[in-house]
């Protein structure tokens, strides 16, 4: 797919989705958020769900929280129109809630399809819930943060949310490193450096896999 197709394609989807009344969370949202930035961006970074000025403005991280991430994406040379950002749930769960399983079931199908049409080589996950759900695993994000993994021809690397970085500050260096090591990455176009130590293999390392896990991972 051209990069133009990529564009239309995406600009397609959101006009198809952005009234969607599938959940309860349909009732409560102020705004439906997409995502933004780049339809042919490179890395894409999956949150978890709008907060509470995203959901008034209608775009992802745009609080204190998309502050930190704006910050971290200039500290490797990005400006957050050349990424794309997206989360796991469109609509604001109320009071910022956790995502409810149902919730994630309805709504990720969404994410799939975008990734399915932006294509990127790279998804960073931030966080426990768009990490689980992309690499399909119950482990946790001290787990996984910070490493690499590969699944079919694309690199998923989690790493922590920013909003969980602004309560826990000691975890602040650890989180610009990770962007350090995106930038690599980036850098080296996706293609993972052999020396690099913690490469895992999903399928060997995944254990317990759910159910879906043959259906989400067709859709990459
Ligand atoms: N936290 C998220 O996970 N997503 C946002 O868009 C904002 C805060």
């Amino acid at each position: 797919m051209g990069d133009y197709d990529k564009r239309e394609k995406l600009k397609e989807f959101y006009l198809k989705i952005r009234d969607c009344r599938e959940c309860e969370l349909s009732r409560s949202r102020t705004k439906f958020v997409f995502g933004s930035g780049s339809a042919y961006a490179p890395v894409m970074f999956v949150g978890e769900a709008p907060g509470k000025n995203e959901d008034l403005q209608g775009l992802p991280f745009v609080g204190q929280a998309g502050k930190l991430l704006d910050e971290l994406l200039d500290s490797i040379g990005f400006d957050r129109s050349e990424v794309f950002i997206a989360n796991v749930l469109k609509c604001r769960p109320p009071g910022n809630r956790d995502p409810r399983i149902e919730e994630i079931n309805t709504c990720k199908s969404y994410l799939l399809e975008q990734i399915k049409i932006i294509d990127p080589k790279i998804i960073c996950t931030l966080g426990k819930i768009s990490t689980q759900l992309l690499l399909n695993t119950d482990k946790g994000i001290n787990t996984l943060r910070g490493k690499v993994f590969k699944v079919d021809s694309r690199i998923i690397m989690p790493i922590n949310h920013p909003a969980a970085v602004l309560y826990t500050p000691s975890r602040m260096e650890i989180l610009k490193q990770d962007f350090q090591k995106i930038k690599r990455l980036i850098d080296s176009d996706g293609e993972v450096p052999v020396c690099e130590e913690d490469i895992l293999n999903l399928e060997s390392e995944t254990t317990g896999d759910k159910q879906n896990k043959g259906e989400q991972l067709g859709l990459f």
